[in-house]
């Protein structure tokens, strides 16, 4: 529990002072990851504006106003999703009537599995945990996670889909058929359209491997190539954030000991939970 409340303080701390612009290293491991969702990606890579966003749920630093383009008084100059765009990060999934957000006025369930044959699966719960509460807090969107992970013999041919409201994470050992050999987590988005067009985020299921526990170590959450950040850039996406093409993010498709969690991803994450219900 002290691990957990310190490592979020420190995520909070850092992304007070992270700037893009150090050199990247070649020393990447592969966080190989397509984007998958229900519905194809309408208008890839743009952020296109809905009236229900804005809601914001979270103290807009100057940095982050910045980004957003709301630094200015003249609110007529103010477009986040313009902001986002230059910024160099992607929405998961971009309609004519928005991107596919959560709305604001729910809690998000998160629950995780566990392959009963994976060994350190406390620790892959309380990475979970740990996670989950930095993006709540990044995102101002209320999450609960349960108190604990079930352990279960994972089909990859017939996968759980997550409940509607809900995130649910699986752990898979590093041999599974539902993931590719180079993939060391993949995250599925499923999203509806309301009357009005909005698209609003249902559900989403991240599959998580163990080659993240054997190809990292533990490490602050966003920063640098560790297993908190692997797992964080996967939450990121159940979000509705895509990939950023700034090789620094942690949304970019590859970490490296330079990865940051970049005024710009922090950025998205405001955004993502600003969509009203
Ligand atoms: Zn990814």
């Amino acid at each position: 529990m002290g691990l957990r409340k310190l490592m979020t303080v420190l995520a909070l701390l850092l992304s007070a002072f992270l700037v893009l612009g150090f050199i990247s290293e070649s020393n990447a491991s592969t966080l190989q990851n397509p984007i998958t969702q229900n519905e194809k990606h309408i208008h890839e890579n743009n952020w296109s504006e809905n009236l229900r966003d804005r809601n914001w749920q979270t103290y807009l630093s100057p940095e982050i106003k910045q980004i957003l383009t709301l630094d200015d008084q003249n609110s007529a100059t103010h477009n986040p999703h313009a902001g986002l765009h230059n910024s160099g990060v992607t929405p998961m999934v971009n309609t004519e009537n928005g991107v596919a957000l959560w709305g604001n006025c729910r809690t998000i369930n998160i629950s995780t599995l566990i392959d009963s044959s994976l060994v350190e699966k406390d620790e892959m719960f309380n990475v979970i945990d740990g996670v989950a509460e930095v993006v709540s807090a990044y995102t101002g969107l209320t999450m609960s996670h349960e108190n604990g992970y079930t352990s279960t013999q994972v089909d990859s041919s017939n996968l759980p889909t997550p409940e509607a409201g809900s995130i649910l994470i699986i752990w898979v050992p590093k041999n599974s058929e539902s993931l590719s050999s180079q993939q060391l987590g993949t995250t599925k988005v499923w999203h509806t359209v309301e009357n009005d067009g909005t698209p609003t985020i249902t559900r989403a299921r991240i599959l998580l491997s163990e080659k993240i526990f054997e190809e990292y170590n533990s490490g602050i959450i966003g920063r640098g190539n560790n297993i908190e950040t692997a797992v964080m850039h996967e939450m990121t996406h159940a979000m509705g954030v895509g990939h950023s093409s700034h090789e620094n993010s942690f949304m970019y498709t590859e970490l490296t000991n330079n990865t940051l969690a970049t005024v710009a991803d922090i950025a998205s994450l405001v955004f993502a939970g600003s969509r009203s219900c």
